[in-house]
């Protein structure tokens, strides 16, 4: 039986119902095929079924009470998947649909991208099938109180340091550290996305959403190209869209969608700056829905979720880069090939694991400049390291200072997973480049530290 079968076998028998997961350890197992044929001794020290095994998963209850007094019950989860790079390392993430498959195969992705970083940390993930959307402020905040009050014990500053994701922003990262803070006494870096005046980065927020435009920047730089003057799609309005289209207006580029879970906004005239102001108060303080973005920009349609469809209709307009920067799976075969026939070429995906197989192998076979999310949305938990480090030594850098970090480090992902790529037979193709390369600098300390 060949590696992918075994290992697909494996998890059927294990955890048949983490279909999100399976996705995300079959991608890499592809990818890294020719690696174990060429490492025999990574084959028998058995790497693949070590490192699909989380090192500890966590689930709690996390009971809190709403402003009508009646008691709420949600499920809190931390997935500690590999430390052999750092502590564990990754987001939290707020939204209905969490469960332990979704949350295995973040963790799962954190592992390599984490490690593409070239920082000094692990994988993990974590989060609640609580939804923010509605709440009060008030319930926001006995929910993070009450999910720190069991989280608090499982991690720390050198074990485990969690950050934000869907659902999951400054408000709630300073709920949850204030808990934190009470609960052990003590004024330490335990989460990323800190607030700036109690030891956030600059430049954390616009992490994710610039590391994707650069991780662009550099594709096209292969061919000698620029994002200057391109139309680009972008799908999401939260943290990682807003900053992608305000490094893409930086760059000279068009934005012309964003969306939120309820439809998606097309303005041909394109996002600029005043509108994506807009765009921000509209999301992050009246916490409203995108369609209002129409309702005030006679040049935008607005055009509502239709979830019996076969395709998305926002991957379906002229464009040269789309950025997918909302959720899993939210590109499916028929909208990579929508994207293709209207001239997509560059994709770099700040959202985890938005393209489904199909779709990701349609990107590959067209060879598009396809940066696939556990290399182009790197720069948000590169920041995050950043922010360590900057809580370690007790000082804080400049913008230009973090920026410049960042920048280098989305270079040095870029040119890894090229030439990991290429030292196996498959150039340009950055997905097989990110899983090797990430791949095998875990491992290799994996083997350092024997079996543990
Ligand atoms: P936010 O919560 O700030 O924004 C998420 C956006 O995506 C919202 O517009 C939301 O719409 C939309 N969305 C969420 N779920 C769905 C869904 N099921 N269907 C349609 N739309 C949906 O999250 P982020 O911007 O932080 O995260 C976006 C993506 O980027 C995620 O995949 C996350 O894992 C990834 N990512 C984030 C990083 C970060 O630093 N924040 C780092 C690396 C990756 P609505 O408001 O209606 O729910």
């Amino acid at each position: 039986m060949d590696i992918l079968n075994e290992v697909q076998s494996l998890l059927n028998q294990r955890d048949p119902d983490q279909p999100e997961f399976h996705q995300a350890v079959k991608e890499v197992v592809e990818s890294v095929t020719p690696v174990l044929e060429r490492h025999p001794e990574l084959r028998k020290a058995r790497v693949i079924e070590r490192i699909i095994e989380p090192e500890r998963v966590i689930q709690f209850r996390v009971p809190w009470v709403n402003d009508r007094g009646d008691i709420q019950v949600n499920r809190g989860f931390r997935i500690e998947m590999n430390s052999a790079l750092g502590p564990y390392k990754g987001g939290l993430r707020f939204h209905p649909s969490v469960n332990l498959s979704i949350l295995k195969f973040l963790a799962f992705e954190q592992i390599f991208k984490n490690s593409l970083t070239t920082l000094p940390i692990g994988g993990g993930k974590g989060g609640s099938d609580f939804n923010p959307k509605g709440k009060s402020d008030n319930e926001v905040m006995k929910f993070c109180q009450s999910f720190m009050m069991e989280l608090f014990r499982h991690i720390g500053p050198n074990t485990d340091i969690p950050a934000g994701d869907i659902g999951v922003g400054g408000r709630e990262i300073g709920y949850m550290f204030g808990m934190y803070k009470k609960l052990k006494n003590e004024f330490t870096g335990i989460l990323t996305g800190k607030g700036l005046n109690w030891g956030g980065s600059l430049i954390r927020p616009e992490a994710t959403g610039y590391g994707a435009v650069y991780m662009a920047a550099n594709m096209l730089k292969t061919r000698n190209e620029t994002l200057d003057g391109k139309t680009c799609l972008v799908s999401g309005s939260g943290n990682v869209a807003q900053y992608t289209c305000e490094k893409l207006l930086d760059l000279g580029a068009k934005p012309v969608t964003v969306s939120d879970s309820s439809g998606y906004i097309y303005d041909e005239k394109g996002i600029d700056r005043e509108k994506l102001a807009f765009i921000m108060h509209l999301k992050n303080v009246k916490r409203g829905r995108i369609k209002e973005y129409a309702e005030k920009y006679s040049s935008a349609v607005f055009t509502p979720n239709d979830s019996s469809s076969d395709h998305n209709p926002i991957w379906n307009h002229k464009a040269k880069a789309a950025f997918p920067s909302a959720t899993q799976n939210e590109i499916n075969g028929k909208d990579s090939q929508n994207l293709i026939s209207n001239g997509v070429y560059v994709i770099s995906e700040g959202a985890n694991m938005p393209s489904t197989p199909d779709a990701v192998n349609a990107f590959v076979e067209n060879k598009l400049l396809y940066g696939p999310g556990k290399a182009a949305n790197a720069g948000g938990v590169a920041v995050s390291a950043l922010e360590m480090s900057q809580n370690s030594l007790r000082m804080g850098w400049t913008r230009e200072e973090v920026d410049n970090r960042l920048q280098i480090i989305m270079k040095s992902i870029h040119d890894n997973s090229a030439s990991a790529a290429k030292e196996y037979g498959m150039e340009g193709n950055y997905v097989a480049g990110a899983n090797i390369a990430g791949f095998m600098k875990v491992v290799n300390a994996m083997m350092d530290h024997g079996v543990v």
